[in-house]
C-alpha cells in the first residue's frame, strides 16, 4: 500500500516521463513542420480562430489549473520556502507580474529572472513594430533582437532553464525539454524566414544563441 503522497509523486514521475517521451515526438515533427500559427497559419488544421481569443484560451489553464491546485494543497507543503518560490516564478510568468519576492532570489531563480525580463522585453519589441492598422513584418531591432532573431525565445527557453533548476525535479525539467523543443524549432525557422524575406537582414545575427547558433 502507497500513501498519497507516493501515489501523487508517481503520478507525477509518469506525467514527466510522457512530457520527455511528447518532447521527443515533437522534435521529429518540427523538422518537417511549423507549428501552424502567426506567419504559418494553415487552414489545414480547421478554420482561423482569433489571436487574442487563441491565447487567452490557450493559456488560461495553465494559470487556473495550478491556482487552484495550491489552492487545495496541503499548508505543509506550501509552507515551504522553495515550493513558494517556485509558485511565485510559475504565477508571475503567467500573469506576467513583477517578481514580488527579489530578495529571496539565488541560483536557479537568477536565470529565470533573466529569462523573464529577455522574454517580456523581446515581445514587447515585436508588439511596436507595427503601427495600428499594420499588418506585415519588419525587422525586429534593440535589446536581444540585436543578437539573435528567436530573442522572445530565447528569453523563455532560459526562464524555463531557470525554473528548472531552481525545481530541481524531473517534473520542472521535463517542462523545460518541451518549452525548448517547441520554441528552439520556431526560432530556427523565423530565422531562415528572416533571410529569405529581408536581403537587408543583419547577417551577424544568429538565430537563438548569441554567436553561436
Ligand atoms: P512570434 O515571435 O512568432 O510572434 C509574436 C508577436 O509578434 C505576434 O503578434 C507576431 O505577429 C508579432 N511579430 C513577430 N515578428 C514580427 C515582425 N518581424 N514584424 C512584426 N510583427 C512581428 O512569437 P509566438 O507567437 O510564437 O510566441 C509569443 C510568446 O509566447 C513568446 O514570448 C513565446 O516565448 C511564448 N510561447 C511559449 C511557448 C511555450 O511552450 N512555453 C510556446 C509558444 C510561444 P503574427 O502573429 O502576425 O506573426
Amino acid at each position: 500500500l502507497f500513501s498519497s503522497d507516493e501515489q501523487e509523486l508517481y503520478m507525477l514521475d509518469r506525467m514527466a516521463h510522457v512530457t520527455v517521451l511528447m518532447a521527443a515526438c515533437t522534435f521529429f515533427t518540427l523538422l518537417f513542420e511549423n507549428v501552424p500559427y502567426g506567419r504559418y497559419a494553415s487552414s489545414k488544421y480547421g478554420f482561423p480562430v482569433d489571436v487574442k481569443f487563441a491565447w487567452f484560451v490557450q493559456e488560461l489553464p495553465a494559470f487556473l489549473v495550478p491556482l487552484c491546485l495550491v489552492a487545495w494543497t496541503t499548508a505543509a507543503k506550501t509552507s515551504l520556502l522553495p515550493n513558494q518560490l517556485l509558485i511565485a516564478m510559475y504565477f508571475c510568468h503567467y500573469v506576467q507580474r513583477s517578481l514580488i519576492y527579489p530578495f529571496l532570489i539565488r541560483g536557479g531563480s537568477v536565470l529565470w529572472l533573466v529569462g523573464w525580463l529577455v522574454n517580456v522585453h523581446s515581445d514587447h519589441i515585436l508588439r511596436n513594430l507595427r503601427k495600428p492598422g499594420e499588418t506585415g513584418y519588419k525587422i525586429p531591432t534593440g535589446g536581444m533582437f540585436e543578437y539573435v532573431s528567436g530573442a522572445n525565445f530565447l528569453g523563455e527557453i532560459t526562464e524555463w532553464a531557470g525554473f528548472a533548476l531552481a525545481g530541481h525535479s524531473v517534473h520542472s525539467s521535463a517542462f523545460a525539454i518541451f518549452t525548448a523543443v517547441v520554441l528552439t524549432s520556431r526560432a530556427v525557422a523565423h530565422h531562415k524566414w528572416y533571410l529569405a524575406k529581408f536581403e537587408d537582414y543583419p547577417k551577424s545575427r544568429k538565430a537563438l544563441i548569441p554567436f553561436l547558433f
